[in-house]
């Protein structure tokens, strides 16, 4: 019964003793480029506890996904340290295995992750076939239905292909296959630009409305700092891989100690769409939630 002892596992709190989901410390990362070193992150420290939702914003090319690679593990820092969820301390070969399992992750392109040729049944249903062996497939088929309805989309959702989703729906499906094993942390990495606005407003009213339900950490990469404003915590801002400012989401973006972080929101609130009503809300009305 391997699977029990997986599901009994410490969560974030009690395996390090400390209620952190992610932790950088002083984590530094080159790439090789050619010849050249280019210099991607610089002594960055950045926490995010449990079931907060942090706001990793910056210029393109600052470092953002970079630091979202780290959290999945795909690359490994050249300094510092790296710690998720209390799994740094196992071996690699059992640490993939729980990031695979506690960190789901959205990304920008939603027709990108989901197999054209799976039907979104099929493709909600394929991690929970990979790490839940447990399960019967009547169960999967259950979790999956639910799973479809928990974002919002018509149960019968499930025998269509990605092709015959608009956007704002593939994205929903990204979603709900993100959480198909109930993560402690969800990395969504600009999950809402490539959507038109409406789209854009429904998904993160969607996000909202999950995290109400079930509080899950978030590390939640944009350059949009409307959306930060409506639905984060706190906020990091990267310029260089250097982190510039770092506090609570309000304070970061209502006063902006550096002039970058100061253009980027000026750029964001000045940018038309809802920028009216970005201006005079403090939270989720920000974005016309
Ligand atoms: P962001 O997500 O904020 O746009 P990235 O983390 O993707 O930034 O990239 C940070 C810097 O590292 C950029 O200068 C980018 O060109 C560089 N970079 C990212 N990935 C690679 C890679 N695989 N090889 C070389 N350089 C890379
Ligand atoms: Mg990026």
């Amino acid at each position: 019964m391997t699977m029990m002892k997986m599901d009994l596992s410490p969560g974030i709190t009690d395996h390090v003793g400390t209620p952190v989901a992610v932790s950088l410390q002083n984590v530094s990362k080159r790439y090789r480029k050619g010849n050249r070193d280019v210099r991607a992150l610089n002594r960055v420290d950045l926490t995010i506890r449990a079931g907060e939702r942090l706001a990793l914003i910056g210029e393109s090319g600052s470092g953002k996904s970079t630091i979202g690679k780290l959290v999945l593990a795909q690359i490994q820092a050249d300094e510092g340290h790296v710690a998720v969820l209390g799994t740094d301390a196992l071996s690699k070969r059992e640490r993939s295995r729980q990031l695979a399992r506690r960190v789901g992750f959205v990304f920008q392109q939603p027709f990108d992750s989901l197999d054209p040729r799976m039907r979104i049944g099929s493709s909600l249903a394929e991690p929970l076939r990979i790490h839940r062996r447990d399960l019967s497939k009547p169960e999967i088929i259950e979790r999956v239905s639910e799973g479809i309805a928990a974002v919002g989309l018509p149960r019968d959702f499930v025998s269509r292909y990605p092709g015959q989703l608009s956007g704002g729906q593939a994205q929903r499906a990204c979603i709900a296959r993100a959480l198909m094993l109930q993560p402690d942390l969800l990395i969504l990495d600009e999950p809402t630009s490539a959507l038109d606005a409406t789209s854009q407003r429904e998904v993160l009213r969607l996000l909202c409305d999950l995290h109400a339900a079930r509080e899950i950490a978030w590390l939640f990469i944009t350059h949009d700092l409307r959306v930060a404003e409506a639905i984060t915590d706190t906020t990091a801002v990267l310029r260089h891989g250097d982190l510039v400012e770092y506090g609570p989401t309000v304070e970061v973006l209502r006063n902006p100690r550096t002039d970058y972080a100061r253009r980027l929101v000026d750029a964001s609130f000045s940018s038309g769409l809802h920028g009216a009503e970005a201006a005079t809300g403090s939270s989720s009305a920000a974005v016309g939630l």
